[in-house]
């Protein structure tokens, strides 16, 4: 016999929600679904009328998800809120261009405008290029700290208030697991935020309105609506440690699924020791971005890149960078150690 909906009592439910083990049928799930990221939205204030919101897009699962709920949600509940896409082109042939080309039919597919930076544009460089010079260990450093600034830079130019990411509770599991794991005890703090206000001059404030959705269930949201998404892995996704601790929360969330809320709302209460030394910010003395050393880690990288010595921006060579915006030369030996990179 099948399976009534456990909400309507009326259709046959097709699905279980990860999230609560509720079955439901298709209409009863989106229903559900909506409603909690309205719930979120609401509960957090993310929003204010009339603001200009950019939705970083990546033509992933998570951020086309975003897309269509934040367009939905902005027509159902009268948000007023004028919605733009907001892309990162990393230059990574045979993956970037390809969900790329899914951000474009989504921007026709929601009637958005769409802005797309480039590393390449924004700092010389590509991934693939960045890649040929570092190799595949540190890649994804380069990646991370690229990405934050150049979503900034485009909402700069597209005058948007806000921008809003596809984060979901599982990212958000993982980073507090990354910090605990790595003991940085400044991230942890501010790592559960669903929003976090400007920090300085060129630092738009983010949000996150799917972080108390379950990664599954976006999966689902998006199979049975047929969203159109990308779901290949990045070429040059190696990053083995995350990848430990994100098969060690899958694991843990197929023996308990609230593992993944609860680790969320374990960073969420967490609380600080008074006197624990944190990073002051200040802003970057050649850039003016936002950065608690002398140089933003942007400009140490990009520096490193230039001069041949990827190593510059990987560890502490906080001491070198007083040396870097003077621009006087290194010693050979300081040279020889930067210059080295481990495969
Ligand atoms: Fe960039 Fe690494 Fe993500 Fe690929 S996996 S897009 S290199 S951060
Ligand atoms: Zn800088």
């Amino acid at each position: 016999m099948p399976i009534l909906c456990s909400n309507c009592i009326d259709k046959r439910a097709v699905l279980k929600r990860p999230k609560t083990g509720h079955s439901l049928c298709k209409e009863c799930f989106f229903w559900a679904f909506e409603e909690e990221v309205h719930q979120t939205i609401v509960a957090a204030k993310l929003f204010k009328h009339g603001e200009i919101v950019g939705i970083a897009a990546s033509g992933g699962k998570d951020s086309t998800v975003l897309a269509h709920l934040m367009k939905l949600l902005n027509e159902r509940y009268n948000y007023g809120l004028e919605l733009m896409l907001l892309s990162v082109d990393e230059g990574i042939s045979g993956y970037r261009d390809d969900s790329l080309e899914t951000v474009k039919r989504n921007q026709q597919q929601y009637e958005l405008p769409l802005k797309i930076v480039s590393y390449e544009e924004l700092y010389g460089w590509t991934m693939d290029a960045i890649v040929k010079q570092v190799g595949l260990k540190n890649n994804c450093t380069f990646c991370g700290v690229f990405r934050r600034q150049a979503l900034d830079r485009g909402a700069i130019m597209l005058k948007v208030d806000k921008i809003c990411t596809g984060h979901n509770a599982d990212d958000v599991a993982e980073t507090v697991l990354m910090n605990v794991l790595r003991g940085d005890i400044a991230r942890l703090r501010r790592c559960t935020a669903i929003s976090t206000a400007s920090e300085g001059e060129g630092v738009v404030p983010r949000c996150k309105p799917l972080k108390y959705a379950y990664e599954k269930e976006i999966v689902l949201y998006a199979y049975f609506k047929k969203l159109d998404y990308f779901s290949t892995e990045c070429i040059y996704s190696p990053n083995a440690y995350r990848g430990y601790a994100r098969t060690f929360l899958k694991d843990l969330e197929s023996v308990r699924p609230s593992s993944i809320m609860d680790i969320v709302h374990s960073g969420e209460n967490l609380s600080v020791r008074e006197g624990v030394k944190m990073p002051v910010q200040g802003t970057c003395n050649q850039c003016g971005y936002i950065s608690s050393q002398a140089l933003c880690k942007s400009c140490v990288l990009l520096e490193g890149l230039n001069r041949g010595l990827p190593k510059l921006g990987i560890g502490k060579h906080h001491r070198l960078h007083d040396k870097i915006l003077s621009k006087q030369p290194l010693t050979e030996k300081e040279e020889r150690k930067l210059k080295a990179v481990h495969f």
